[in-house]
């Protein structure tokens, strides 16, 4: 048994689960928000509690430090040494990572290399390694990569209609994101379909930000999201994909700098901007109830642009066996889930269970689909820590191996 880390760095928050592996039982979890401020945020769940606390952390450096105090001094730990290896969740991983890969110099270098294309996440995710090698100097850790699952794809699938010029020497194509939950995802699915050849697969990870992956044979084929997570479906405040003139004619209509416009259809747009109420679709959704035009439309466009992609994988992978619905929304939104699966039951001679669907507990795994169905169409909650757990410890193994 040993204990592994999987940590996910962001630019002002830092969370973590503990592990006993194999086994996958997690230990404890927790989150560090607010860094950089007086009144940072300190959670840690434990035994069932959740202690929090007000605390300043100035830097993730604080921030670790406060998670490794807590660990000794709640007796989850009796030494540091007792954690054997860290993952490290990456945004970013360009063209050079098809998998997770070790934290070592030229891994550092790759992912400094690609913070143009991931601003925010990729220099949050070294400095949260930095802080932990710092606390954890000799203990192996892993990068595991949101866009490696997607690797896969084919040319055609990945290069934008671009001059070929930009894509090659400015990195320029799609990425995708979310991998780590679309690949759990494709593999926790295998369970359902368990005698197709092929084993089809359009996983629609639906949180507040989404995409839509398709997977054949549990390889990613083609993904939604595109050089950055503002491509692919409508998301709670993100565009996803349109017409780009649409960004130079509100540059030139409204007089808005460039970042400005940027930032207003990656938090501004989506589910938020045509709803005018939210970036919780929650929020969307009682309002649409109490008939607000606005969220009424943004609701069924939302669900218009999911469908659009649902169709054109299932084009795509020439049928599908397995559509899966997970994250915050595809797990515990029934009424977003219906209005999309009304707008592609007919073509795809879907049977489903609406009365299932409505009546389900949030984040409940189920089959929403009836034995009659050509397609299973599943819910899953997904899980991107563990994945992160099982390739540190895949690492640690190999490492006490090579001892
Ligand atoms: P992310 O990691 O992208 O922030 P999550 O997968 O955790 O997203 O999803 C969070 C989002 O899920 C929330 O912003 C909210 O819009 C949506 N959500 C969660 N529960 C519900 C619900 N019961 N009904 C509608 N939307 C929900």
């Amino acid at each position: 048994m040993s204990k592994v880390m999987a940590v996910n760095c962001g630019s002002s928050s830092l969370k973590f689960k503990l592990y006993e592996m194999p086994e996958e039982v997690v230990i404890c979890s927790g989150i560090v928000e607010r860094i950089g401020h007086e009144d940072g945020i300190f959670q840690l769940k434990y035994k069932g509690k959740n202690n929090k606390k007000i605390v300043p952390v100035k830097d993730h450096a604080v921030a670790v430090n406060l998670v490794m105090e807590a660990l000794v001094e709640e007796h989850i730990i009796k030494d540091l040494n007792e954690i054997k290896a860290t993952g490290h969740r990456v945004v970013q991983g360009g063209p050079y990572f098809k998998e997770s890969t070790e934290f070592n110099e030229d891994t550092v270098e790759k992912i400094r290399s690609l913070i143009p294309l991931a601003p925010l996440h990729n220099q949050a995710h070294l400095t949260g390694f930095e802080a932990f090698k710092k606390v954890l100097p000799n203990t192996p850790a892993i990068a595991v990569f949101d866009t490696a699952f997607h690797q896969t794809m084919e040319e055609e699938d990945y290069l934008f209609p671009i001059p070929k010029e930009y894509s090659d020497k400015y990195l320029i194509r799609r990425y995708g994101a979310h991998g780590t939950s679309h690949k759990y995802l494709s593999q926790k699915g295998e369970e359902y379909i368990p005698n197709s050849k092929d084993k089809k697969m359009i996983i629609c990870h639906l949180g507040s930000g989404a995409s839509i992956t398709a997977t054949k044979n549990g390889k990613c084929v083609a993904t939604s999201m595109g050089l950055t997570p503002l491509g692919g479906i409508m998301m709670n405040s993100r565009t996803g994909d349109m017409d780009p003139s649409v960004y130079y004619q509100l540059l030139k209509v409204t007089g808005k700098d460039n970042e400005t416009l940027f930032q207003e259809l990656n938090k501004k747009s989506g589910l938020y901007g045509v709803s005018e109420v939210s970036n919780d679709s929650r929020d969307i959704e009682t309002k649409s109830k109490e008939g607000d035009k606005n969220s009424i439309i943004a609701m069924k466009l939302w669900a218009r642009r999911v469908a659009d992609y649902i169709g054109q994988y299932y084009v795509r992978l020439g049928g599908c066996d397995l559509i899966i619905f997970s994250a915050g929304i595809g797990e515990n939104a029934s009424t977003y889930r219906e209005l999309a699966l009304k707008n592609i039951e007919e073509a795809l001679n879907l049977k489903i269970d609406y009365k299932l669907n409505k009546e389900l507990p949030c984040g409940k795994e189920a089959v929403l689909s009836k034995e009659d169905s050509p397609i299973k169409v599943v819910i899953i909650p997904t899980d991107e820590e563990v994945m992160i757990a099982r390739d540190a410890y895949a690492l640690l193994l190999k490492k006490e191996k090579t001892c």
